[in-house]
């Protein structure tokens, strides 16, 4: 049983010899009265919060992080094999919490769903129909509480989670910029993603100026990835009554001292709500979110870029390349197809 392992606790940027591809072993049986469920992962889910796990942290109940010697855990689709859960059978396919090996044993109450709808790629399921789009459709419509017609920010717009929020605002008849690390993301939010804006944050020396440049009106809706810099310029640029949901903060994981922010004021100037928010607490929307999604893939009015990286042994560089921003769109490891 093929697996990559953490090697130690990582502090700074993750490098690939931060993980170990080791060969474990696992009894392809279920334990007798267990109630768990024995899957074959096929697809995994390179996650950035999966760099928050490798930090070691001396508050063990804030985050259940990972542990060195251990398979690295996150969502992937798996087929079951065996299972002690009535709910699920041989052969369903799921998605949900695994680990990052061939096999694993896992307990049915940690997150774990279905998998109705084949007619789409199965591997969607870490992404636009997973956990990034359920972080996305409740990160924009729950917590952005969009109207039609007003303008809104992404930063990571090229990402798992980005590219279909900008979707959904485009949906919603939102005017959207994006923001991304390459010309190529550029292009790809511009000519495929449908974003009305877009430009390469790197290449930007003032970001206040910029944000001024597309958003002459002000920004109502800021859906942020990154945090630092880029949040510090958008405080600047918001709109009475505007709202930042804060998915994420990636510039700072990997910071051993978080920069600081120092535009916050502008909240109370221009009455902006600011508020974080954790899928997690979103997944009963799942059914609901399935219904509006399918459908607009079906008919091609979302479409969903991937980035597929093949066999558990690349799994290090993919999961590493969040963080340099290799990744095109949702960063996938092929473990298996069947
Ligand atoms: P992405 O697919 O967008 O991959 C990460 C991207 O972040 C990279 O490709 C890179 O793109 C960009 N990036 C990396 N380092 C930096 C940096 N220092 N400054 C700016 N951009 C950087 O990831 P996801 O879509 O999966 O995740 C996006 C965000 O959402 C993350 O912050 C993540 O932690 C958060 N998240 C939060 C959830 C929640 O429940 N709150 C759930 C899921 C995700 P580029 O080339 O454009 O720089």
């Amino acid at each position: 049983n093929k697996q990559v392992v953490l090697r130690d606790y990582v502090s700074g940027f993750p490098k690939e010899s931060d993980m170990n591809i080791v060969e474990g072993t696992i009894t392809l049986k279920l334990p007798e009265g267990s109630d768990e469920v024995l899957l074959k992962n096929l697809y995994l889910s390179c996650d950035p919060y999966m760099r928050i796990l490798m930090t070691k942290v001396e508050d063990p109940d804030f985050f259940s992080n990972y542990k060195p010697g251990s398979p690295l855990t996150g969502y992937g689709v798996s087929k079951v094999v065996e299972s002690g859960d009535p709910d699920y059978k041989k052969g369903d396919l799921v998605w949900g919490i695994t680990k990052w090996e061939e096999f694993s044993l896992i307990p049915s109450s940690l997150i774990l769903f279905k998998i109705e709808h084949t007619d789409v790629p199965l591997s969607y399921y870490t992404g636009i129909l997973g956990m990034p789009g359920v972080t996305a459709y409740a990160g924009f419509f729950e917590v952005g509480s969009p109207k039609k017609g007003e303008n809104v920010f992404v930063s990571a717009a090229s990402g798992a989670v980005g590219q279909l929020v900008g979707q959904f605002a485009k949906l919603n008849d939102c005017y959207v910029v994006g923001s991304a690390g390459s010309k190529d993301k550029v292009d790809l939010l511009k000519n495929k993603l449908g974003f009305d804006e877009a430009f390469n944050y790197k290449e930007e020396t003032d970001l206040n100026a910029t944000l001024k440049r597309y958003f002459p009106e002000g920004i109502d809706i800021y859906f942020e990835n990154v945090g630092g810099k880029t949040l510090d310029a958008v405080l600047l640029n918001m709109r009475v009554h505007g709202r930042i949901p804060i998915c994420g903060m990636i510039s700072q994981y990997n910071l051993t001292q978080p920069e600081g922010v120092t535009n916050l004021a502008n909240l109370i100037f221009k009455r902006v709500r600011m508020e974080g928010f954790m899928v997690t607490e979103y997944y009963h929307l799942y059914p609901k979110f399935l219904e509006f999604v399918l459908p607009h893939i079906r008919e091609g009015k979302i479409v969903y870029v991937e980035d597929i990286a093949e066999g558990l042994e690349n799994g290090p560089t993919a999961l590493v390349g969040l963080f340099s921003g290799r990744n095109v769109g949702k960063q996938v490891l092929v473990v298996a197809r069947d």
